[in-house]
């Protein structure tokens, strides 16, 4: 398993003996974690490192190339990770004075079709502000997130867990102490907070975020640059996608985040990214820093069996299920097409993630590698009476967890499929707003309290620009019929009642599609100011109304509550294993001179290795740039391989400018890199070893996708949109000298 157990590696307090190990450090493994007390003497590709780890890696950051002081890396106020900030599910930095903020194309997708009409169609076209006053507002619930301080809350949050609090009660006095944290940093104005776990709940981290809250849109190429390749390219090299795109982060005029309006200014960062046109060549370092969303590299091989043998296969056979009953209501509605782009692209985009992780683990045995470090794990506990005691049970105690998970796996696959409609979701948000409004804010579930209810609301908002009801009407009938293949008793039955579904002999499809025509018809909440208005209504109201799917969210809130007491409690008795187990794991890679870093889990990281190409089977060798030609290769002429024409002129017309990279002889459009990056990096710069712009990552390589269970020095290959062609796009193709001039690169075209 060479994700968990790589040799080679030192720690800080050494050298550390066995006996002081067993003895008592494991015991103080959570502070010693927290401080980022170990570096890894090789394999640099591996490893998302937390900021407070970077100073323990100089050595090998120098060794590696890194020209800045390594010791200073990750400090949040300085360059360059003061210019790294996240959008909530995506990264992007700063690269002028004046907020502008550089993404990937699919991290500002919602925002641009959002702002697209079927008359302005921006996310076919593009767009380009040609003045600030141009700039558009990004899509509801957009922000700009700058982290400015991390705190370890380890021991407070532990101290709150009564003695021997196990299941709810655990998860209860967790959840307390955080929701306590956040409330108290919150009094510090325009930022937003959080308590992020690492292991499991082996340690807790306290984050602090500037919450700009007016952001909008500035540029975005063509979908013919933007999303080259589509789904046929996704997740593959060699690829040639433009996935860049251009936000500007807007503050109140006092220099504080501020609700959008009119009257805002850009906001004024304290750290941009230099950008270097020169880019990188082959072996030169890279490193990225940004915000990965989850890895599962700790996993038991238990539940890396569940994922592998049950919950991909189902879960893409559902998913391209559902893809092709979309499609085919889309073959009726043709214009919805525009409103569901993103839905739709999120669909795919995971789906084909999935099965491209399948074919990496019929390649790897991940599984029977994790089942030998399991057994090595338990003889090594065994062997020591202090271990055994500590730490003798931990692994049977979380199968049997694991098992409990799995068991009503079925049911959560189908009930998440039939649920999942926009209008039930809005109701049971606003029902559930309406009941927890009647408790004191700091007991209100996560998600319901003061603080959230302006994200209530622009969710509410959101729907207005990307739901399309004749669709969803139609999909309606066919995620039922779905859902209503499970056995009855692993139903819901209040649901199956409500849509007359319930009893044996199969579904009446006749009723059923009456039935559903007269929750369409009858609704209301497809009407934003009703959604609104609902946000204030009290519980009484809820239970008067006669709106079906209002009506449909009150017969269901005592389901969801029985369900989220069932999964907390089972999450309460993990949080009490899994730092266990962790910790355990720990020392034992101590015990092997290795060291272990956390899992992702959307906190800010960085990792560093170098451009390089792979092999990705036997006699291929994949090159680490792609060039312009390889776009006049691919053009069919035809979505996705569909280049606009001003760009083909122009490599055509070998107009290559100054971006040109002199060893390939053409400029480069995508680069490799042996990046340990996942899901949540997009739109994460790609620096050099000056810590300029060299690149935007935006993707992984289809055989490295299993690195999100296991580290594969010799396969895992990120992909990076280069500097070099988005500044030539920029400059030759689309004109977007105002933007490129603010970034401090002098345009060599004359503007058209
Ligand atoms: N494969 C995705 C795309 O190009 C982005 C990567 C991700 O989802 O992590 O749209």
């Amino acid at each position: 398993m060479r994700g968990v157990l790589r040799p080679g590696l030192a720690i800080c307090a050494r050298p550390l003996g066995h006996a002081v190990l067993r003895g008592v450090v494991i015991l103080t493994l959570a502070a010693w974690l927290a401080l980022g007390c170990w570096a890894p003497a090789a394999s640099a590709e591996e490893g998302m490192w937390l900021p407070s780890q970077l100073p323990g890696l100089a050595e090998e950051l120098q060794a590696a190339g890194l020209e800045l002081d390594a010791g200073k890396l990750g400090d949040l106020s300085s360059y360059p990770l003061g210019a790294v900030v996240s959008l909530g599910g995506c990264t992007a930095s700063f690269v002028s004075d004046q907020g502008l903020v550089v993404t990937n194309h699919h991290c500002a997708y919602g925002s641009i079709q959002h702002n697209s009409t079927p008359a302005n169609n921006i996310l076919e076209h593009g767009f380009l502000a040609q003045t600030v006053a141009d700039e558009l507002p990004a899509a509801p619930g957009s922000r700009v997130l700058v982290t400015l301080a991390i705190e370890d809350v380890t021991a407070r949050i532990l101290a709150a867990v009564p003695a021997g609090a196990r299941g709810q009660e655990r998860f209860d006095a967790i959840e307390a102490a955080e929701k306590a944290l956040v409330a108290e940093c919150e009094q510090q104005e325009g930022v937003r907070c959080r308590v992020s776990s690492f292991h499991g709940g082996l340690s807790y981290q306290l984050i602090t975020q500037l919450e700009i809250r007016d952001v909008r849109l500035v540029y975005a190429p063509a979908r013919s640059v933007g999303k080259y390749g589509g789904e046929v390219d996704n997740w593959m090299w060699p690829r040639h996608t433009g996935d860049f795109s251009f936000l500007r982060a807007y503050v109140g005029p006092d220099g504080r985040p501020a609700d959008p309006s009119p009257e805002n200014v850009p906001y004024r960062p304290r750290h941009w990214l230099r950008v270097a046109p020169g880019g990188v060549a082959d072996g030169d370092f890279v490193m990225v820093a940004g915000y990965p969303g989850r890895t599962s590299r700790y996993r038991l091989a238990d539940e890396v069996a569940h994922t592998v043998d049950w919950y991909y296969p189902a879960s893409i056979k559902v998913s391209r299920e559902l893809l092709g009953h979309i499609e085919r209501a889309l073959e009726r509605y043709p214009d919805a097409r525009l409103t569901l782009a993103p839905m739709l692209s999120g669909i795919h985009n995971r789906t084909k993630n999935n099965e491209g992780m399948l074919v990496g683990f019929d390649r790897t045995d991940v599984v029977g590698a994790k089942r030998e470090f399991e057994s090595r794990l338990t003889a090594w506990i065994n062997a020591d009476p202090q271990l055994a005691s500590r730490y003798g049970d931990v692994l049977g105690e979380l199968r049997a967890l694991v098992a409990e998970e799995q068991r009503d796996r079925e049911q959560e696959l189908y009930w998440g499929i039939a649920n999942r409609w926009p209008m039930l979701g809005a109701a049971s948000t606003l029902y559930r707003l309406a009941q927890e409004r009647r408790k004191p804010d700091l007991e209100r579930e996560p998600g319901f309290q003061e603080r959230d209810l302006r994200r209530i609301r622009e969710r509410m908002e959101r729907i207005a620009t990307s739901y399309d009801a004749r669709v969803d009407r139609l999909v309606a009938f066919d995620r039922i019929k779905m859902y209503a293949t499970l056995p009855a008793e692993q139903r819901v039955a209040v649901f199956d009642r409500y849509l007359g579904i319930a009893g044996g002999g199969g579904i009446d499809e006749g009723a059923l599609n009456l039935k559903l025509d007269a929750m369409y018809a009858g609704t209301r909440l497809d009407d934003l100011a009703t959604r609104l208005a609902w946000m204030d209504a009290d519980v009484d109201a809820f239970a008067a109304s006669d709106d079906p799917f209002i009506r449909l969210a009150v017969a269901l809130y005592p389901v969801e509550l029985e369900r989220e007491a069932k999964e907390e409690t089972l999450r309460g008795h993990f949080q009490e294993v899994r730092p266990r187990f962790m910790e355990a794991l720990i020392a034992y890679q101590r015990s092997q001179g290795a060291a272990v870093y956390p899992d992702a889990n959307a906190t800010l990281r960085v990792t560093y290795g170098n451009v390089a190409g792979y092999h990705p089977q036997d006699a291929v060798w994949y090159e680490p740039f792609t060039k312009l030609e390889g776009l006049l290769e691919k053009e069919t002429g035809v979505e996705p391989f569909d280049s606009p024409a001003a760009l083909l002129d122009a490599i055509r017309a070998g107009d290559t400018g100054p971006y040109a990279l002199a060893s390939l002889g053409s400029v480069p459009v995508n680069l490799l890199s042996t990046l340990d990056t996942t899901g949540g990096n997009s739109g994460s710069p790609t620096l050099n070893r000056r810590g300029e712009l060299v690149g935007l990552l935006f993707d992984g390589a289809w055989e490295s996708l299993l690195s999100d269970y296991d580290y594969e020095p010799e396969r895992v290959r990120s992909i990076h949109a280069d500097v070099r062609y988005m500044l030539w796009v920029m400059d030759r193709v689309d004109g977007a000298h105002r933007l490129l001039r603010e970034m401090g690169v002098e345009p060599r075209y004359a503007a058209r």
